[in-house]
């Protein structure tokens, strides 16, 4: 399956901030969309950096309540992993797997198109094992003995 299929069956609302908004209005952000992080961008369509809860969590234990005065900027991560439709699911597991990250924006033609997340990609791991298993039941249950 590729990025494309996936991102179809999830939906390609993708929540961006801007880098000169503040942590506090990330985290509302955050909390009304009930995701776990926002993409970086000054107009919406380009990736400039990639923020997540993890960001927060830690700047927090690093500067205080103060930190969320400071603009989401001061806390995101700048050189973003991205895919493109075309990538393979398995190619997109492999990337989280080595970068360490749960989530890897979708960008075709240099635009945002999309936000697939390790949830997303396991949602459609465990879907495919369940195909599989039935497959191999019916499989198992229709030799003769
Ligand atoms: P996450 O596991 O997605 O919550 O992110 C863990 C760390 O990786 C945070 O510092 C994020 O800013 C960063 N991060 C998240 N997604 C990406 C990505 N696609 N490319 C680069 N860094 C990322």
């Amino acid at each position: 399956m590729d990025v494309e299929t996936l991102l179809r069956s999830k939906g390609q609302e993708v929540a961006s901030v801007r880098p000169d908004q503040t942590v506090a209005d990330a985290v509302v952000m955050l909390t009304e969309k009930n995701f776990g992080a926002l993409v970086v961008s000054s107009d919406g369509q380009s990736v400039d950096g990639i923020v997540s809860e993890r960001d927060i969590v830690r700047t927090l234990a690093q500067r205080g309540p103060d930190l969320l005065e400071d603009s989401v900027a001061s806390i995101a991560t700048s050189e973003v992993s991205t895919c493109s439709l075309t990538d393979t699911v398995d190619a997109l597991m492999s990337q989280m797997t080595s970068g360490r990250f749960r989530h890897v924006p979708v960008v075709e033609a240099g635009r945002l198109v999309g936000v697939v997340s390790i949830g997303d990609v396991v949602k459609h791991r465990v879907a495919e094992l369940e195909e599989t298993n039935e497959q191999l039941n019916s499989f198992i249950s229709g030799v003769p003995r």
